[in-house]
């Protein structure tokens, strides 16, 4: 199951970041195990609404110091235009139409993306007269919104959710074959895990097809598994990009985990882990996607018991926000413990697999709550009527409760590892969606 990607489009300072804000406030509070990691923020996850999505802030970024604006604007929309399933196109109603305006709505036809168009800062509703201008834009729909305040934010959620395809509706893909990315930051060692994968002798390459998008798939079978090797193009590049296009990455990193199952990340056991590294394995796990933690170049910690230890501890605390995820420990170098690589990657698969019965189900939530009511809100206690088993790749359950919004972080998790245990998930991820029932 994907997540559709919405982007955010717009000149600056029309209120990008203010409506990103909104959108992702009530987030998944997983972040919250991700300390120092939530800064600059350039996507988000919006799960508050019917319809979970993925939300990107091209406002995010960062225009270099020597280019016009416009010539930022454009870069972003290119990206949002190749990588989104739909574009929030945002003006500013304060400020009034701007020849920049015109010129990203032009792109954006040009796009072929379903587009909605907003004109931000309208706070209250006596502004939309003025803004009628905007119509000359030729979009539609054309909502009147205020990021800071709220206005307008529910219809043009309305419009989003009717424009995105659904978690139920969604084609179950069942084909035996796992989809596999490989992230890391440039030098951790990706293309050298990947040669040496490829190049191993268990590992029978299909053929490679290649797309006009400038990503490759490598299919191949490993031990009679089907695998894919996800935009392969993008990791022997990626290693090369210049500074500054970092975050170009960032939007390719998400696509590529969006039609992953698993992810792999790949450490580097010498450096240590930074700050981006955990960046990628939060988008991994925001994602849903599975998880396995590679620490590479680990012939260069022979007989440094010290380090190694350090590393371990290191490893432990600030993965905590991933406990499941198997390590590898590896040398693409020498290809010592490549061949592990893949069979936890499996392992992982087999229980991103896995279902429960709507029966069974219900009766591990009634013990669960009996076991640790749920808190209560401003004096109503929270109340949960039913769950069910919406998807699997990941396993994703819908819970209907009285107010979604009051569920807390604690008890999400609490929820969360009830039913990862119910659900017998070791090594794969589970994602619990809460739906409004009164
Ligand atoms: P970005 O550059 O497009 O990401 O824009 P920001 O989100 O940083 O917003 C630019 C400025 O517009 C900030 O000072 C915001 O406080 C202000 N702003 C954003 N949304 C609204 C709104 O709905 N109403 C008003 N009055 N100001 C807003
Ligand atoms: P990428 O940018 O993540 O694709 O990294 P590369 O695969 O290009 O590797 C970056 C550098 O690290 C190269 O000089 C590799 O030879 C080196 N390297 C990769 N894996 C290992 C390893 O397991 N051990 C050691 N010592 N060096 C490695």
């Amino acid at each position: 199951m994907t997540t559709p990607i919405v982007a955010v489009v717009g000149r600056p300072n029309v209120g990008k970041s203010t409506l990103f804000n909104r959108l992702t406030k009530s987030k998944m509070a997983l972040v919250d195990d991700l300390p120092g990691v939530t800064r600059d923020r350039l996507y988000g996850r919006v799960e508050s609404y019917e319809k979970p999505f993925t939300l990107i802030d091209t406002g995010g970024f960062d225009p270099p110091a020597d280019q016009a604006f416009a010539d930022e604007v454009h870069a972003q929309i290119k990206l949002a235009m190749e990588e989104a399933d739909l574009i929030l196109f945002l003006t500013d109603g304060k400020y009034g139409l701007s020849p920049l305006d015109s010129h990203v709505a032009d792109m954006l036809r040009r796009s072929h993306k379903p587009v909605i168009a907003c004109v931000n800062k309208i706070d209250s509703p006596e502004k939309e007269d003025a803004a009628s201008e905007f119509y000359a834009l030729g979009i539609t729909p054309l909502h009147f919104i205020s990021s800071a305040h709220g206005y307008g934010i529910w219809d043009m959620m309305q419009d989003v959710m009717a424009a995105l395809p659904s978690v139920e509706e969604e084609d179950e893909d069942n084909s035996g074959e796992i989809r596999v990315t490989l992230l890391g930051r440039p030098n951790v060692g990706k293309s050298s895990l990947l040669n040496a994968l490829v190049g191993s002798p268990r590992v029978v390459v299909s053929d490679v097809a290649g797309t006009t998008r400038d990503t490759i798939d490598t299919p191949f079978t490993f031990d009679g598994q089907d695998y894919v090797l996800i935009d392969t193009a993008g990791i022997r590049k990626l290693g090369r990009v210049e500074k500054g296009i970092e975050k170009a990455g960032v939007f390719r990193s998400l696509r590529s985990l969006e039609r992953a199952h698993v992810a792999v990340v790949v450490l580097d056991a010498f450096e240590g882990i930074t700050d981006q590294d955990l960046r990628l394995a939060g988008q991994a796990v925001e994602s849903y996607r599975g998880l396995v933690v590679v620490l590479n170049k680990w012939d260069l910690l022979k007989g440094e018991e010290y380090k190694q230890r350090r590393l371990k501890e290191r490893l432990e605390s600030a993965f905590r926000f991933a406990p499941y995820a198997p390590v590898v420990k590896i040398s693409a170098l020498t290809k010592k413990g490549v061949n592990r690589v893949l069979p936890q990657v499996k392992k992982v698969f087999e229980e991103y697999n896995k279902r429960i019965a709507t029966g069974p189900l219900n009766k591990a939530m009634e013990m669960i709550l009996a076991k640790h009511q749920p808190p209560m809100v401003k004096g109503k206690r929270l109340k949960f009527y039913y769950a069910s088993q919406v998807a699997n790749r990941p396993p994703t359950i819908v819970l209907f409760v009285n107010n979604p919004k009051a569920v807390h972080f604690s008890y999400r998790r609490y929820l969360n590892n009830e039913l990862r245990g119910v659900m017998g998930l070791t090594k794969a991820p589970l994602r619990l969606l809460f739906r409004e029932r009164s």
